[in-house]
């Protein structure tokens, strides 16, 4: 690579961004971090300013920013402390930075990831609720600002290899040889355990998945197979497809990352050992590929790849997600609100692991049909579908 990227990591002290900072660091003349964020982790983003030396740092948290700030002072740092969720935005649409990593959890990424899109930088897709959100929206933000996206999602990004002519996901495209998107998925940590038991299951055992080390929410959306949903609609809007040809297939030992089926009877596929550097890697580096320091996949190790198809009794939210798409953006503006206040709710042991669907399907009930395309809007209908979700919650305590 010749110069220099400037890279902004939104969500620098999660999962993802930690992988984002390790892949980095084995390329220290190609990339350079301008700015990293957190919610309130001082410590964890103090030690990566440290190692790193980006010009600035975030912290949505005011206090925790002023933790921050007193903690660098003393160690002679000289990255510049902002706080607040505006400060997000700034650092997503620097003129000095060329990519950035959209990793914050959740629709707290809807505005610093579209300030990315529209100040035209490289978009590295991480956080899948914001295409949730504003597809439409977001996917016109990039193409009229002329920025890059990227899919960082691991089967977003192995379905992206999979379909050589999609390079340029802005662009109008022949797709009509598409004839089905695989979306694998693991199952999660609850495939093979009687549903009649699923009520009683804990938040240490919804979130220990049993091939990917993920955040706790999306840990918990594979659980349910929300996550799954979230990123049949994610597909659509990447690559411009109907929703009826995805299908998801469980293949529990992720090693098939995503397939394209296409009209001549071929199968593309692309694999490797779970660990999300691959994709990071493969989104900083694009159209190189850099190394990730992920171990090369051992097939012999691997021996035998299983398929099955999802149960919906099992996996309610996977049907919800498929349902909320066809009735149009605003019903999975509500899933994903819903979604979202429910998954604390269980992980603060608020409500049970089967009552996260309860609360989506009543969200859903209580939305008007159609796509909103107005960032207003869109942000309303987000509010009032944490409202009517909190409300139930708050009733079945
Ligand atoms: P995580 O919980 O480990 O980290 C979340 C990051 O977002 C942290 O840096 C946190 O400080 C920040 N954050 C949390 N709330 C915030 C708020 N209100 N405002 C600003 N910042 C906030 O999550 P993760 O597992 O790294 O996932 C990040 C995103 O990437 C999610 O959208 C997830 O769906 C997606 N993703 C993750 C993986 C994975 O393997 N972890 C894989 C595919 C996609
Ligand atoms: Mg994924």
């Amino acid at each position: 690579m010749s110069q220099s990227k400037g890279i902004t990591i939104l969500g620098a002290t999660g999962s993802i961004g930690v992988s984002t900072l390790d892949v980095l660091a084995r390329h220290p003349n190609d990339f350079h971090v301008v700015a990293l964020s957190a919610n309130r982790n001082v410590e964890k983003l103090k030690e990566q300013c440290l190692l790193v030396k980006p010009s600035y740092a975030v912290m949505v948290d005011e206090n925790a920013a002023e933790q921050l700030q007193q903690a660098l002072k003393q160690e002679g740092s000289t990255t510049e402390v902002l706080a607040g969720a505006d400060a997000l935005i700034k650092i997503a649409s620097l003129p000095e930075v060329d990519q950035v990593m959209a990793a914050i959890v959740g629709a707290a990424g809807l505005l610093p990831n579209l300030a990315a899109a529209k100040a035209g930088k490289r978009v590295l897709l991480a956080n899948k609720e914001s295409l949730v959100m504003s597809g439409q929206l977001f996917m016109d933000a990039v193409k009229d600002n002329g920025a890059e996206l990227l899919p960082i999602d691991s089967e977003h990004n192995a379905i992206f290899q999979s379909m050589p002519f999609c390079a340029d996901l802005n662009a109008e495209q022949d797709k009509s040889s598409v004839i089905k998107i695989l979306l694998t998925a693991s199952g999660g940590p609850f495939r093979s355990r009687e549903i009649a038991t699923l009520a009683n299951v804990t938040p240490a055992e919804a979130v220990a998945h049993p091939n990917w080390e993920m955040g706790k929410k999306i840990s918990v959306d594979s659980a349910t197979m929300m996550n799954k949903g979230l990123e049949v609609i994610e597909a659509c809007w990447l690559f411009d497809a109907d929703v009826d040809k995805i299908q998801v297939v469980i293949h529990p030992q992720s090693t098939i990352h995503s397939m394209v089926s296409y009209n001549d009877g071929s199968v593309l596929a692309q694999l490797g050992n779970p660990d999300m550097r691959t994709p990071i890697a493969y989104g900083l580096g694009y159209p190189a590929r850099i190394n990730s320091g992920v171990d090369q996949l051992d097939l012999f190790e691997v021996a035998r790849l299983d398929f099955e198809k999802p149960d919906f009794d099992r996996y309610p939210c996977l049907r919800l997600a498929y349902e909320a798409h066809k009735t149009g953006g605003n019903a999975t503006i509500a899933l994903n609100a819903a979604n979202e206040i429910a998954v604390e709710a269980f992980l603060d042991d608020k409500i049970r692991f089967t009552d996260i669907p309860l609360v989506i399907e009543n969200a859903l009930l209580q939305v008007s049909s159609g796509t909103t395309t107005l960032l207003d809007d869109i942000l309303a209908q987000d509010l009032s579908s944490r409202l009517v979700a909190e409300q139930f919650v708050n009733a079945l305590k």
